[in-house]
């Protein structure tokens, strides 16, 4: 029995990889650790789960690497970095032990290869079915992921060539792990994949049949739809707003815009126009009551003009949203983008703290909407004094009080709000009766 340290970096399908070889690896025996590598602590193998989306981030995980480099063959990186741009790790880290996104289920064998003296390389591409090695443990959130992959080609993402083509894993285990996570005591079931808006949809399935089947499942929990490409919405958007009704799902959707201007969108190879994005968001307003639409929008992308700029600005103001994502484009080494001539950095920097300043008055509009008001939440995390609890619309709330526990409903009164979270005591507490 080895002695494994996991360090995850990235999003939640990361993260999902991440549960997923602690629980290969602990089915063979190993004793895993979650969390932060520190040498003063002894480990046996230490697993970097790295992420490629953006370059500061890359830089950081490539720094730690370095930190890590008398680790030899007994580091080994995982993620996105390892599948997409291996070869910066290599330049920062002396024959470190490979295994990619497509073959995290098989890190126990990486580690035997190791404990023979081979160094472990996985970089093999083939389509597994994840959801077969998911092992959701007694958590009250738990990371589901559906899919990796995708079916579009944004001319900005790196993420694409380290998760290749759209892998949906089946519905039949993906339903089995959500049941062992109930089974569990998980209350939150936080669907994730990289797309999940293509979810199924090289199975003849698709997302809102999915979730709809979940709802079949025994047991008392909230579904959180994770974020979805708004290019395939209108496929099933109908089926998506019945599902959206009802009360074991959150009424929360992620959909990533990107650009208010179609001249980007169409640069940005995204598959949709903003009067489609804008029809999409009034739909689901219209029809789903009180839902939180949450999007991700990209300052300075290479042919943005401060006319296109403006149009983001505008959708920003108008689609009355509750969450903005805003990040600075980077140029990503396979990303097609990155070969269209750049901006300069001070234009994509000042537009950034123009558009962030819009946000944040857009979001705060947004919670104070129910200031004063009684809500229903479900208590989900612990941070600091308070506990972090959601609403049936995923609004973030802080609640204070005293025998608070984890994984219960309670009813809550709204007092205050910060710029990112409302501010709630208990009203009283009673358990969500099915
Ligand atoms: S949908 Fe676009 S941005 Fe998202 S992973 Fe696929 S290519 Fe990247």
């Amino acid at each position: 029995m080895a002695k494994v340290l996991i360090e995850t970096y990235g999003c939640t399908l990361n993260q999902a990889d991440s549960e997923i070889m602690e629980s290969v690896l602990s089915r063979d025996g190993h004793d895993v650790v979650m969390g932060r590598y520190d040498d003063s602590v002894t480990y046996d193998y230490v697993i970097v789960n790295t992420c490629t989306v953006k370059n500061p981030t890359e830089q950081k995980i490539l720094d730690r690497l370095t930190g890590m480099n008398k680790l030899g063959s007994r580091l080994i990186v995982t993620g996105c970095m390892a599948s997409a741009n291996s070869d910066k790790i290599s330049s920062r880290v002396h024959n470190p032990s490979i295994v990619t996104t497509a073959n995290v289920h098989r890190i126990a064998d990486a580690v035997n290869d190791i404990a023979t003296g081979k160094r472990a390389v996985y970089d093999s591409y083939a389509r597994t079915d994840k959801a077969f090695y998911l092992n959701p443990t007694d958590s009250v959130i738990a990371k589901i992921p559906v899919s990796e992959g995708c079916l579009s080609s944004c001319s900005f993402c790196e993420t694409k060539f380290a998760r290749g083509p759209l892998n949906s894993f089946s519905e039949n285990l993906i339903l089995k792990a959500i049941e062992t996570a109930v089974r569990n005591g998980a209350r939150e079931i936080e669907l994730t994949s990289q797309d999940m808006g293509a979810y199924g949809l090289d199975r003849k399935t698709n997302i809102a049949e999915l979730v709809s089947a979940a709802l079949d499942i025994e047991g008392s929990f909230k579904i959180r739809i994770g974020m979805l490409n708004p290019e395939h919405l209108p496929r099933y958007i109908d089926r998506l707003i019945d599902v959206y009704r009802s009360a074991n799902v959150y009424k929360f959707i992620h959909l990533p815009v990107q650009s208010g201007s179609n001249k980007v969108l169409q640069d940005m190879n995204r598959g949709y126009s903003a009067e489609e994005f804008r029809l999409m968001t009034k739909e689901l307003r219209r029809r789903v009551d009180d839902i939180s639409i949450a999007t991700d929008m990209i300052v300075g992308f290479p042919t943005e003009t401060e006319d296109d700029f403006a149009e983001s600005m505008r959708l920003i103001s108008e689609t009355g949203l509750s969450r903005i994502n805003i990040s600075k484009f980077g140029a990503r080494p396979h990303a097609k983008a990155s070969r269209m001539k750049q901006l300069r950095n001070e234009v994509i920097k000042d537009r950034s703290t123009r558009m962030y300043r819009l946000a944040r008055q857009v979001e705060t509009e947004a919670l104070t909407k129910v200031l004063g008001k009684r809500r229903r939440v479900l208590l989900t995390e612990i941070k600091g004094a308070s506990m972090l609890a959601r609403d049936d619309s995923y609004r973030e709330i802080a609640v204070s009080g005293s025998d608070l526990k984890l994984g219960e409903s309670m009813d809550v009164d709204i007092y205050d709000n910060t710029s990112v979270c409302l501010l709630a005591r208990p009203a009283e507490i009673a358990m969500l009766n099915r």
